[in-house]
């Protein structure tokens, strides 16, 4: 492409997805990108796999663990790097082997321009069906490259207000009442608690926080409880219990006994595992209050804000939830958190080993910063030249 016919693009682009102060940053951005772009120039994508340590056994209602593994992408595009991450918790099927093979088969050389993002996406969607977290890992540093390109956060350039972030919550796995206390200690600075029921143990657990806390607790049930009477009989006692929301009470399967929920329910019904990507939010408007929208279960930053606006002018309520992450799929997750009601996005608090700098927890709050991009710094050097 001629430069001319780029700076085109870009300003077309930048004025297509600003709604605030659209002038000036359409100057910013076609000054910085024109200076940027050389001809020729393409991109060049990089991985590297790594193993994120856990703070502690993390507990579900099926599966524990102390590690997950992770891949780390890089494109690089005329000197200017961006980042991005597959994080593969076990239950979703994806693994280092599986996202290193998808990755190994991705040729973005082929682009000359990195602001071509929904067609760069299409074809790593056409590569393969699912891969939805190595896809997400592509989508990530595209972002975060095409961001620093034009020198601006990707909030700002989807024109969201970066004080409109909501509070984020920090998770409690199922454990022991002991074990349980002491991570609520751990959540001081949080204004709100996650809890994961439907291990049988969930009134105790409840109750163990609540003899030590009166912060608002959502609740996350990873399909655990099987029968719906006894599950309206649950969210009911939960409703005196100071409960903002219940997440995926019963198994995705079960859309008639969920749906039935949902309309007797005094509490907002999430679906988490029965939405995995933008198809999904039509089938789920009847079945649930609202979504939890994961990078790593739709693909990336691209499909993640189509997700929210369509819930949204559905009417329904939108979360914005992780898997254990660096703060590199945290940060491009806490873009589009102005977007919506409620942000569990902690899983860059729960490891040992974080690997970049990237949005903060202030008062409880997410905190998006100016940094370009994502809004993320290497803390240490993954990718060797
Ligand atoms: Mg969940």
């Amino acid at each position: 492409m001629k430069k001319r016919d780029f700076v085109k693009y870009s300003t077309l682009l930048a004025g297509a997805m600003m709604t605030g102060s659209p002038s000036a940053v359409i100057s910013e951005s076609m000054k910085k990108s024109s200076r940027s772009v050389r001809k020729g120039a393409k991109l060049n994508l990089r991985f590297v796999p790594y193993t994120l340590q856990l703070k502690h056994v993390f507990t579900l209602a099926t599966s524990s663990r102390t590690t997950t593994p992770v891949v780390l992408t890089e494109i690089e595009y005329d000197g200017v790097h961006g980042y991005g991450e597959a994080s593969m918790p076990p239950y979703l099927g994806e693994s280092h082997e599986s996202v290193q093979k998808f990755l190994s088969q991705v040729n973005l050389s082929q682009f000359t321009d990195p602001f071509l993002i929904e067609d760069i996406i299409a074809y790593t969607d056409s590569i393969a069906p699912g891969n939805y977290a190595a896809k997400a890992s592509v989508d990530i540093a595209l972002h975060d490259l095409t961001g620093k390109l034009v020198g601006m956060p990707w909030f700002r350039l989807w024109g969201l207000d970066p004080l409109k972030t909501p509070a984020t919550s920090f998770t409690i796995g199922i454990d022991t009442p002991d074990v349980v206390r002491q991570k609520v200690a751990e959540a001081e600075l949080y204004r709100v608690l996650k809890v994961k029921l439907g291990a049988g143990t969930d009134k105790e657990m409840i109750e163990t926080i609540r003899s030590v806390s009166d912060k608002p607790i959502c609740v996350d049930v990873n399909q655990g409880w099987k029968d719906r009477n006894f599950a309206l009989e649950m969210i009911n006692w939960l409703n005196e219990k100071k409960i903002i929301f219940v997440e995926q009470p019963m198994p995705k399967e079960m859309t008639d006994d969920i749906a039935w929920l949902t309309r007797n329910s005094p509490l907002p019904i999430i679906a988490d595992e029965a939405v995995q990507n933008i198809g999904d939010v039509l089938k789920v408007r009847d079945i649930y209050s609202g979504i939890n929208i994961k990078l790593m279960k739709c693909g990336g930053m691209n499909a993640a804000v189509k997700m929210a606006h369509m819930a949204r002018a559905l009417g329904m309520k939108v979360m914005l939830g992780c898997m254990t992450e660096t703060s590199c799929a945290i940060s491009a997750a806490a873009q589009l958190s102005p977007l919506v009601e409620w942000a569990d996005l902690d899983g860059n608090l729960l490891i040992s080993n974080d690997c970049y700098d990237g949005v903060t927890i202030t008062d409880g709050k997410v905190t998006l910063n100016v940094k370009p991009g994502i809004g993320i710094s290497p803390k240490i050097k993954m990718f060797t030249d």
